[in-house]
């Protein structure tokens, strides 16, 4: 669900780290003592370490879903999997988990789940409750996309977290996003404008609409293999080269595509919205 995950990217500072933590000890700081760090259960699951406060199996069908998210990340955009660890750490419920990020996140804005990228480690944090398993597979995808891509655009990065935070039988068709957007466009208060998301760099800034629309971007790319092709080309890019021209520049001069990509893209939301409405009536 929109806006409930938030990324949030610390740059050359890890909190997590020991000899942080250490540094941080030293000058009497509570919120970064170990001991509010869920350590119960520690097992590792492919390159997920999931650290939780209470048993968690692996056979959970759950466990074996992000697991799986790996192989599927990984084949539908085009990206090499890697090895760097994702650690998960699970609260056994909200209120603990709320603690914890008061303590250690002092501002951070309320969230039920977050990812937190350092130059030494991926991490995401969430409490066990009802929409676990979306809140888990969307930060899970954060983590496996920035195992291999570390710069990536905010807009595309949280596009790609909605498309893969569905379960794998929705094929990452967001029928609420796609509801709401077509509610937009019959309100006159949406257009799809890449460009637009392109221009926002802080998660604080990213409302119901960005999320939506970020997801409605990526899922159209996916939906053709010619814009699949140019999604992955770009990606493969970005990996590259952080300072990779937007992606909005390339989908203009791209071959083959739409001669007006906004209708094509309002069309395709109205699809989408329409196949949901008719699933509804049965
Ligand atoms: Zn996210």
């Amino acid at each position: 669900m929109a806006c409930a995950a938030g990324c949030v990217h610390f740059v050359g500072v890890d909190p997590l780290a020991p000899q942080v933590r250490s540094l941080q000890r030293s000058v009497a700081l509570p919120w970064l003592e170990p001991g509010d760090m869920p350590g119960r259960t520690e097992i590792t699951a492919g390159q997920l370490v999931i650290h939780a406060d209470f048993p968690v199996a692996h056979q959970h069908r759950l466990i074996r879903e992000l697991e799986s998210l790996r192989a599927d990340v990984s084949q539908t955009l085009g990206l090499p999997i890697s090895d760097e660890p994702v650690h998960l750490y699970l609260f056994e419920n909200p209120t603990r988990y709320d603690e914890f990020v008061a303590r250690r996140f002092p501002g951070f804005p309320a969230r039920r789940a977050f990812f937190v990228e350092t130059d030494t480690s991926l991490s995401v944090f969430a409490a066990w409750q009802d929409r676990v398993a979306e809140d888990l597979r969307h930060e899970t995808t954060h983590g496996y996309v920035h195992a291999v891509v570390p710069a990536l655009p905010l807009w595309l990065d949280e596009g790609i977290a909605e498309y893969f935070e569905l379960p794998r039988a929705e094929g990452g068709e967001h029928k609420a996003h796609a509801a709401h957007l077509a509610g937009r466009l019959i309100e006159g208060t949406w257009q799809p404008d890449m460009q637009r998301l392109e221009a926002i760099t802080s998660a604080a800034d990213l409302s119901q609409d960005h999320y939506a629309e970020a997801w409605c971007w990526v899922h159209w790319l996916l939906a053709t293999p010619d814009r699949r092709a140019l999604l992955q080309e770009y990606l493969a890019d970005v990996r590259r080269d952080a300072t990779t021209a937007p992606f909005s520049i390339r989908l203009r001069h791209a071959p083959g595509m739409p001669a007006d990509i906004t209708a094509a893209v309002k069309a395709h939301v109205q699809a989408l919205a329409g196949e949901s409405e008719t699933a509804f009536d049965h």
